[in-house]
């Protein structure tokens, strides 16, 4: 296969399961494994990859990113990459996922947070030996769709949005505009926070990180924010701040601009010294800063 792509339009998808001689859905499986080569993990050395096929016909990456230094729960899981990654491209609604491994409770939790989660199909391929023996009992399965199980199978009895919020309320996905605004006064007070050169050409980064402010999804805490990173060339990368209803498996913005990042080089191109600034924007007052974890 090429280089991989992470997102994938419909008549790419159409063309590589033929040339591969494959179903859309052992095409998923298959983007899913390849996807294992292209993650960052530093620390673990356990790559995740996922493929993610939406209403449009459509398919998304994810894979799973660590940074050595910071704590492990600022890594970025490959379901959470998944999702932040379908944000980015006014997504259709995801129907279908393969994972290479079972997804994790904090993911499990994390996805609830799309509209019809439950319904979410889900795909784990098994090895060799399970696919032909245990899974189906011993028949050759007929299809891929053999194996997917809904989100509700890994997690019953959920805990989501709907215990917390009104159904009128914009879920993860949906669309959003949190109306902030950056303040007059901001540009001559911004030397005190600033850790470096704050200059014309980074106002642009200013601007990108308040367009990702305003499109977090923050209905827990009330407190949005989005952070811009720009590389070496001058390209800009935002991400939103995405908040899940059960807070821990919540997606800084600085890990979401990375998604942004590695999605637009198709991989992080070997890791991220490019990125040379980077801008956050919050609320004044928040009673849930990332100022620190960004920095
Ligand atoms: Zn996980």
């Amino acid at each position: 296969m090429d280089q991989l792509k992470f997102v994938i339009e419909p008549s790419e998808a159409e063309t590589m399961a033929k040339t591969l001689g494959l179903s859309v859905f052992q095409l998923l499986r298959t983007l899913a494994k390849s996807a294992q080569k292209i993650t960052h993990i530093p620390i673990s050395n356990f790559p995740v990859g996922a493929a993610g096929l939406t209403s449009d016909g459509r398919i998304f990456l994810g894979v799973n990113l660590e940074f050595p230094g910071l704590p492990l729960h600022h890594s970025v899981h490959a379901e959470q990459f998944l999702v932040a990654n379908l944000s980015f491209h006014h997504p259709a609604h995801v129907k279908t996922v393969v994972i290479s491994a079972y997804p994790c409770g904090h993911c499990r939790q994390f996805l609830q947070e799309i509209r019809g989660a439950p319904e979410i199909q889900i795909l784990v391929p098994q090895n060799e030996d399970q696919a032909s023996d245990k899974t189906n009992n011993g028949n050759n399965p007929q299809s891929e769709n053999d194996y997917f199980r809904p989100l509700s199978y890994f997690l019953p009895h959920r805990f989501g949005p709907d215990d917390l919020l009104h159904n009128d309320v914009p879920l993860l996905l949906e669309s959003h505009d949190n109306f902030l605004v950056i303040a007059d006064e901001m540009s001559a007070e911004e030397g005190n926070l600033c850790n470096g050169f704050f200059n014309f050409e980074q106002n642009k980064l200013v601007l990108a990180a308040l367009e990702a402010a305003n499109k977090s999804h923050a209905p827990y805490s009330g407190c949005p924010s989005g952070v811009a990173l720009m590389d070496v060339d001058g390209k800009v990368y935002k991400g939103s701040y995405m908040e899940s209803a059960a807070y821990n498996p919540s997606l800084g913005p600085a890990q979401a601009a990375v998604v942004a990042y590695v999605v637009a080089t198709g991989g992080g191109d070997g890791g991220f010294d490019k990125i040379v600034a980077a801008v956050l924007v919050e609320k004044e007052g928040a009673v849930v800063r990332q100022g620190d974890t960004v920095r």
